[in-house]
């Protein structure tokens, strides 16, 4: 465990009233946590700049609310609506107090969340009558960068804050067409590292000469969180303020759009009229409207409003004031634990000294200063070689550790290439490498493309820190040199066998060990059966993966060819009134899929990222079967047989070569190996004295040892039981380069596995553990990547050749 950085008490001193208050809310916060958060009892939550929590008293408060009152429909005549049209009234103004803003001076406009209040700016500017233009800060978050489009080539990114500032000194013909409206946006806190920007903007540019034609939005989602939004100087104020609650409060999923009445005649030259926002409206013989005017929210706000949600804020204003106290409170409280965090971080280093953390911290915030810095952390991790830890990896771990943060883009573009330091061309090179936002491609020519990152809320106690903070010490940090792992030297000719051969007929669900003394066929894709079916989901047509559906371990799938079916039953309790087991043709008999209503084309499913064209059954009873078991939506698909040109079934070589060629050379035809679905290899191989091996060490630290089945090899081999004890190799496989099985079967050996968290989904029960995949981390990682076991697939036979294996078959390597 990393020590932390002493916090700003020096010994002997005064204690600093400071320190002590926030150690007393500190403490008060370990005390609530249990009644009030009961969600995070097992939980790391990292990502309060995502969403908060709310508190259990705000549910029963909010619950009570709504089963004590009769809430109709706002805006009749009857009794229950008047309630829902007075709360909803009511709950205006206590919001705008909040931000203690004058209801004479602002109004308020419910919005779904910050991006439709953004929106709902950019459509009051859209339709000025020549145009408009449009400025944004390039920490924007996404929401606000879009409106650009709408501004059709009059817009401008402000690099940096030097930028805004020269722009807001400088006379009003700077801005293209002077003539025309202008908006400018920006972020009161990044929501990428945290970075307060200056409030005074608004300000300052509505005493400027542009202040004549340009409005501010400001976008105060990140720092209402766990700061307080302070409009009681109109003047000073944005013009427009976009926000939502469930940052701040956990629950109501709500936002609001702040309005400046003085400012708020921009927004209402928009063309559309909804329901609720217009007096009365002739359609047929004459069309004529007439819009609402008495107030700026009665104009905007379209349809229906969520009267519950908006109640609940009444609940949500009570409970957070009472159990947290103010507003400022809550700042110290967030800040002072991102320096606690941002110093613990920082002061990681490898035992070559060389630092664990890149934090992406602006030089002119600090930790100590509001204004400038809010509680978010940014950073990447380096390994002692000073390389980039790839995020997914990072993400595998910490999914174990049930630490909850966000990684990746952030939604910030332009923040997240600058301190990256990304060129356009190289985030284009980077997409066409295959890097989206959200997907594992995260280290592109050496680059990390995104970034991790942690956010502190009013529940966060010392003790999320210390974990983190630990966890990065346990996993990422090399406190001693590692020794070079002695490589295995080639045994040819050793004496192993084919312990165990299973297939897994339907994808991700459990396995069916192929009986003794069975000759079983192996094609160039594998062995036969294996993953010849999977499950879809209805909605998406996505294939279903145990990653998030650990019960698909517990359908177990087997092959009957006697009778020609494949059955399926469920290990453990069947759900009520569900059969114990379904079963389906092995020969694809057309007639049992579904077919599709002409013009619509064949379905295609989602596997791994690819679409496919892989049918799925008609039958209800099937997909009910399913749907019962995983509690989610889903159908059996049949997975086409192997056609030439049909990509699909092509493996894209995604074998993830781990840098050490003996590990990873591939035979120069390798993307042309048909295999039974993208991502997987044909074959996969793990020896039986590597799991032995690796218990050996989960034991040591008093962990659960690691059944075979987690790691959902096709074969294990095993040494002959008749050699001589002592004499298992463990991990000699990193160096086989290809297998002789059986009588003169060739396997190459394509290169290590790469391993995910889902070697933890024990297969019996499908429950999680830490185990194996937390020893694998710190005994089998290269490269950040994490193996166990090899990809093996049939070197090409002489035609007309039929391959066979079976249990028991003599295996030698060569390495
Ligand atoms: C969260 C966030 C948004 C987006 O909010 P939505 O509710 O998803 O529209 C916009 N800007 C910032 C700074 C944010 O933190």
């Amino acid at each position: 465990m990393a020590t932390m950085k002493p916090s700003n008490e020096a010994e002997g001193e005064e204690p600093n009233p400071r320190a002590t208050s926030l150690a007393d809310y500190n403490s008060e916060i370990d005390a609530i946590r249990g009644k009030e958060f009961p969600m995070l009892q097992e939980a790391t939550y990292l990502d309060h700049a995502g969403t908060t929590l709310y508190p259990k008293s705000l549910i029963d408060e909010f619950s009570k609310d709504m089963l004590s009152s009769l809430f109709g429909n706002p805006h009749s005549a009857s009794s229950s609506s008047q309630l829902s049209t007075r709360r909803i009234e009511d709950v205006r103004l206590r919001v705008l107090r909040f931000f203690n803003a004058d209801s004479d001076l602002f109004d308020l406009i419910f919005v779904a969340n910050a991006t439709a209040g953004i929106k709902l700016v950019m459509e009051g500017f859209r339709e000025q009558k020549h145009g408009f233009w449009y400025g944004y800060h390039k920490d924007a978050h996404t929401s606000l960068v879009g409106v650009r489009e709408a501004a059709k080539g009059r817009h401008r990114c402000f690099g940096s804050d030097k930028e805004v500032e020269e722009w807001l000194d400088q006379s009003p013909n700077a801005m293209p067409g002077d003539e025309i409206p202008g908006l400018f946006a920006y972020p009161a806190q990044s929501n990428m590292n945290g970075r307060r920007l200056p409030l005074s903007w608004t300000c300052q540019l509505r005493s400027s000469k542009l202040g004549m034609h340009v409005y501010s939005l400001l976008d105060a989602s990140a720092m209402v969180s766990t700061s307080p939004l302070d409009l009681s100087n109109a003047s000073k104020a944005p013009d427009f303020t976009v926000l939502n609650f469930y940052k701040i409060f956990g629950f109501p999923d709500l936002g609001a759009l702040i309005v400046r009445k003085q400012s708020g005649s921009v927004l209402l030259r928009r063309s559309y009229f909804g329901g609720g926002t217009v007096e009365m409206v002739l359609c047929g013989k004459e069309n004529w409207h007439i819009q609402k005017h008495d107030c700026i929210h009665d104009q905007l706000e379209d349809g229906t409003l969520p009267v519950h949600s908006i109640v609940a804020l009444d609940s949500a204003l009570n409970v957070r004031e009472r159990l947290f106290g103010p507003p400022e409170r809550i700042a110290e409280h967030t800040l002072f634990l991102a320096e606690q965090m941002y110093n613990g971080l920082a002061a990681l280093q490898h035992y070559n000294g060389s630092k664990v953390c890149q934090i992406y911290l602006d030089p002119s915030s600090s930790y100590r200063d509001s204004k400038t810095q809010g509680p978010i952390i940014a950073f990447n991790l380096l390994n002692r070689e000073r390389q980039w830890v790839s995020i997914t990896e990072f993400e595998k771990l910490a999914n174990i550790r049930n630490i909850q943060l966000r990684s990746g883009g952030l939604c910030n573009p332009g923040g997240i290439a600058s301190a990256l330091d990304l060129e356009p061309w190289e985030m284009k090179r980077n997409f066409s490498a295959g890097h989206r936002c959200g997907n594992e491609t995260d280290v592109i020519a050496g680059k990390p493309t995104g970034m991790l990152r942690v956010s502190l809320g009013a529940m966060s106690n010392m003790q999320d820190v210390k974990t983190l903070i630990g966890f990065i010490g346990e996993f990422f940090v090399d406190h001693t040199e590692v020794p070079q792992r002695a490589e295995a030297s080639p045994i040819l000719g050793r004496e192993l066998y084919v312990e165990t051969l299973t297939i897994y007929p339907i994808k991700s669900c459990g396995g069916w060990a192929i009986p003794p003394g069975i000759l079983w066929d192996v094609r160039a894709e594998g062995l036969a059966w294996d993953r010849e079916w999977c499950l879809v989901h209805r909605g998406t047509r996505i294939a279903l993966s145990q990653k998030k559906l650990p019960k698909m371990a517990l359908l177990r799938p087997s092959l009957d060819l006697d009778q020609g079916l494949l059955r399926v039953n469920i290990h453990g309790p069947v759900p009520p009134a569900t059969p114990n087991e379904i079963s389906v043709p092995l020969s694809a008999d057309p007639g049992v899929f579904q077919t599709c209503d002409v013009g619509l084309g064949t379905p295609t499913s989602q596997i791994c990222g690819e679409n496919i064209l892989a049918p799925t059954y008609a039958s209800k009873q099937i997909g009910d079967f399913f749907t019962t078991l995983l509690g989610t939506p889903c159908t059996l698909a049949r997975f086409p047989a192997a056609v030439s040109g049909l990509s699909t079934r092509y493996s894209k070589a995604h074998l993830n070569a781990p840098g050490n060629d003996k590990f990873s050379s591939l035979p120069p035809n390798i993307t042309q190996r048909p295999i039974l679905l993208p991502n997987e290899s044909p074959i996969l191989t793990i020896s039986r004295s590597s799991l032995n091996r690796l218990n050996e060490q989960i034991k040591l630290k008093n962990g659960k040892a690691a059944h075979a089945s987690v790691f959902r090899a096709n074969i294990i081999v095993a040494e002959d039981p008749t050699s001589s004890p002592g004499s298992e190799r463990p991990y000699v496989e990193d160096g086989w380069r290809s297998l002789c099985i059986g009588h003169d079967l060739n396997f190459d050996v394509l290169g290590g596995c790469r391993r995910c968290q889902m070697v933890c989904v024990d297969q019996h029960s499908a429950e999680k553990n830490e185990e194996p995949f937390v020893t694998l981390a710190k005994t089998r990682r290269k490269d950040g990547k994490v193996f166990f076991g090899v990809h093996t697939a049939l070197t090409a036979t002489k035609r007309g050749q039929v391959a066979r294996i079976r249990l028991g078959d003599k295996v030698c390597a060569t390495g």
